[in-house]
């Protein structure tokens, strides 16, 4: 397939060299010259405008910092400017109301569209092992299946458009709250005077048993080995967890959903990230303790 692929930062940059190496023809853009040149080096044909790039191709993917850029991008780039019938993918993470304001205006046009958020770091875009959580018609999703699965291990529809950022936000709310009281519990059991790894090895075999606790240990030294281990270098850092969190709030209040636990989870998050630790791994959050 002819992929345009806009958006080549950390995560784009890793997703658009393995639709390349899938056999893709890839046409990128980005406005960091930096980030063009690793796509060239990568095999991707290079554009300084998106339009050019847009042009001739089957299908769109976006990777783009926020719904505000997405949406910009989309309205004065893609949208009548990539052939009517392509399919437009946007793998970024964005709030849930631009994600099915874009679709919906890309619909119009008669293009079919995807919300395809994913989980994994930028080593799972390097690697193509991410996970897809997909929003969009049941035509939609048949089409950007086969583009998402040359970048990703696994790729779920979750619903109608918006319903992959959706599954994205509400995950990762969960997890934010779960790393909370993991570091909480983790931190009161220590100073009952119970060894860490005690607690560790008793509540990861009983009802304690969680991601964070079981596959994310956030104490150096207990548990299995995780960003903690490396002074919380690496891993998913507390700026992006904060970004969905914010995302989460809002998406809240708009389904007028109650979550007591997801805002004083954003509330802890906000004040961590504030104090200089937005580029530490989000599991430390336990030093606040
Ligand atoms: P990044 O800042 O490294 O990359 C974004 C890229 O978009 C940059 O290269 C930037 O130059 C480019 N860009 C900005 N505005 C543009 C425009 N108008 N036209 C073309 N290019 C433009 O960010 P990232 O870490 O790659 O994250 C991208 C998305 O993936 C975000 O929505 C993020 O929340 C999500 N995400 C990131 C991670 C992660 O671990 N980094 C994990 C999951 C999801």
């Amino acid at each position: 397939m002819k992929i345009a692929f806009i958006g080549l930062g950390n995560m784009g940059g890793g997703m658009a060299a393995n639709l390349v190496k899938a056999g893709h023809e890839v046409r990128a853009f980005d406005l960091s010259k930096d980030a063009l040149a690793a796509a060239k080096d990568n095999g991707c044909a290079t554009f300084t405008d998106a339009r050019e790039a847009a042009e001739g191709v089957d299908a769109v993917v976006t990777m783009l910092p926020n719904g505000e850029i997405v949406k910009a991008v989309y309205s004065d780039s893609v949208i009548g400017h990539a052939p009517k019938g392509s399919v437009l993918l946007d793998c970024s993470t964005i709030d849930v109301a631009t994600a099915k304001d874009v679709t919906g205006l890309a619909e119009r046009a008669g293009y079919a569209m995807v919300d395809a958020p994913v989980s994994g770091g930028i080593v799972a875009a390097n690697g193509g092992t991410l996970t897809f959580m997909v929003g969009g018609s049941d035509a939609a999703f048949a089409r950007a299946k086969p583009v998402l699965e040359a970048m990703g291990k696994a790729v779920i529809h979750a619903g109608q458009a918006g319903a992959g950022q959706t599954a994205k936000i509400c995950n990762n709310m969960l997890l934010a709250i779960s790393m909370i009281g993991t570091a909480e519990a983790m931190k009161m059991a220590q100073k009952l005077g119970l060894d860490p790894q005690k607690f560790y090895e008793i509540s990861s075999q009983s009802s304690g048993y969680c991601w964070s606790l079981n596959a994310y240990t956030p104490m150096p030294g207990v548990g299995v080995e995780s960003p903690a281990d490396n002074e919380y270098q690496g891993g998913f850092a507390t700026a992006l967890m904060l970004k969905d969190l914010r995302l989460a709030m809002a998406a809240a209040e708009e389904a007028g959903a109650g979550v007591p636990l997801g805002s004083r989870a954003a509330s802890l998050y906000e004040d961590f990230a504030g104090k200089g630790n937005g580029g530490l791994d989000f599991s430390a959050i336990i030093k606040t303790y």
